[in-house]
């Protein structure tokens, strides 16, 4: 599966310590990332992660094109929603984009932690169906 991991400012240490956790299920798909989020977790975990742009710069927006084409089979963003975000329409815009989709989307830690326990138990296998791709990688 393709896993799309994103989170704001003050969700990165929550994020790193969550991918430390589920290393043993993350490592077995293909990961993407906005830049900062994917530099600190391939740090921590020593995970291959796909890195787009900062989120600031534009990484939210390229992985929502991965979205878009139904690339992706699942959204971890951790969100901050108690500071305002530059670039707030684009969480909106992957929201929508998984909603076209029906791609899980996991947008606080508790979420997270159903979503990747039901990825480990193939509850998400019906992806490779609609997403044959999810097998071979992001780029
Ligand atoms: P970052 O982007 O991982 O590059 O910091 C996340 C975000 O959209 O804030």
């Amino acid at each position: 599966m393709n896993i799309a991991l994103i989170a704001h400012d003050k969700k990165k240490e929550l994020m790193v310590q969550f991918c430390i956790a589920y290393k043993f299920i993350l490592d077995k798909h293909n990961l993407c990332a906005t830049g900062t989020t994917g530099r600190l977790v391939s740090e921590a975990t020593g995970l291959q992660v796909h890195r787009f742009l900062s989120g600031p710069q534009g990484g939210d927006q390229q992985i929502g094109a991965r979205i878009a084409y139904n690339e992706i089979d699942l959204v971890l963003f951790f969100r901050d929603p108690l500071t305002s975000q530059p670039q707030e329409p684009e969480v909106s815009t992957l929201l929508k984009l998984c909603d076209i989709h029906n791609i899980p989307m996991a947008t606080n830690v508790a979420t997270a932690e159903v979503l990747i326990h039901g990825l480990e138990r193939g509850d998400l296998e019906w992806r490779e169906i609609v997403n044959p791709k999810s097998t071979s990688g992001v780029s």
